[in-house]
């Protein structure tokens, strides 16, 4: 009998057992993952309290060493074993018109809602099980998407790459406009809300503004150590009247929702965009917005887009980002788990356990 790997194992709502799962083979176009910390997800909290039709092993942030790798895999891939390296949790085709328009993560193959392959959203049940983030090894699939991190990032800090990269992909890359010299407001302090405020600090905005509860007091606070001029809390203050007050009436040329409490957000996203301004609705709501304003949209000639995942490229502009030391990113990093504590550290990134919480981390 081969090695075996520990791995927790989703296996019932809001349960994961400790399981051991046989290392497999690393065939030539393939690898194998040693997973040195990976970061939880708002997604892995979703799986986690829904009803999985088969058990999976949860978790995609991952950064780690490459354990061992095949030849021709180590060819394509440019890594060798013993590298470090944060993996994207998208396996594309590579072959479709999507992969080809360098869009890999709209690839069919890779969606989870069409039975593709997604890292910490694939059944064990598919062969070789490694599918997840929260175990001693993954399975390094010939599509996957690699990239090489240096060795002095602190492993939480790395496992931030692919939220912070969809700060890079929504603010800069779907933002669609120069954000030099904008004013760009963040609704939602959550993760993704504090990495589209580093991406709008990187890209020049004139003004950074973050939108929160009264509950996110800390995490507004926190993004403005990182980067934002003003946060508002909007249980105090009317947003629409301090986003006129910060802009001397001209309003946001760049709106972000990124919170995911409700389709409200969505509504306030539009009422505090200036004409020809851009809304990008980056948080599942979970349910439709009931009086769709679309009048306003006409009258203000907005553009309203649907934001999701990430590119390669985005990943490589956060991973700069991170490595460069210009954020206090260690303050994002609020908890640590090991591998048997994965259901304290899901529940904690879903807030049913402790308090606090923006990046929770897993390391095996
Ligand atoms: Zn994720
Ligand atoms: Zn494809």
């Amino acid at each position: 009998m081969g090695e075996r790997a520990l791995v927790a194992v989703a296996s019932g709502k809001k349960r994961t057992d400790l399981r051991e799962i046989e290392v497999p083979r690393v065939a030539p176009e393939a690898g194998l993952l040693r997973v040195e910390a990976v970061g939880v997800c708002g997604t892995d909290w979703s799986r986690y309290k829904s009803d999985l039709r088969e058990p999976e092993i949860l978790g995609h942030h991952t950064v780690g060493r490459v354990e061992s790798v095949g030849e021709a895999a180590a060819q394509r891939w440019g890594v060798e074993e013993g590298d470090r390296v944060v993996l994207e949790e998208y396996v594309p085709c590579g072959s479709c018109e999507r992969c080809r328009g360098g869009e890999a993560r709209l690839c069919d193959s890779t969606d989870p809602w069409l039975g593709g392959i997604r890292y910490g959203a694939t059944p064990v049940s598919v062969a070789p099980s490694l599918w997840g983030g929260f175990g001693q090894y993954q399975y390094l699939h010939p599509n996957a998407m690699l990239h090489k991190v240096s060795d002095h990032v602190p492993a939480p800090e790395a496992a931030l790459a692919l939220p912070l990269s969809n700060g890079f992909e929504w603010v800069c890359l779907e933002g669609g406009r120069t954000v030099v010299g904008s004013t760009v407001v963040i609704q939602g302090p959550g993760q993704l809300g504090l990495a589209c405020v580093i991406a709008a600090r990187e890209a020049g905005a004139e003004r950074v503004v973050i939108s929160g509860l009264s509950a996110d007091a800390e995490r507004l606070e926190l993004a403005k150590r990182l980067g934002a001029d003003h946060a508002v809390d909007v249980e105090r203050d009317d947003l629409a009247e301090r986003v006129a007050e910060i802009t001397e009436g001209r309003m946001a040329d760049l709106v972000i929702d990124a919170a995911s409490g409700g389709p409200s957000t969505v509504t306030s996203a539009i009422e505090i965009a200036r004409k020809r301004g851009t809304v990008l609705l980056g948080g599942f709501k979970g349910e439709p917005l009931p009086r769709f304003p679309s009048d306003v949209l006409i009258s203000k000639c907005l553009t309203l887009k649907g934001v999701r995942g990430h590119s390669y490229e985005s990943v490589e502009l956060a991973l700069r980002t991170i490595a460069s030391g210009r954020y206090p990113l260690g303050e994002m990093c609020t908890h640590r788990f090991g591998l048997s504590e994965v259901d304290e550290a899901l529940r904690t990134m879903g807030g049913e356990s402790g308090s606090g919480a923006v990046h929770v981390v897993v390391a095996p």
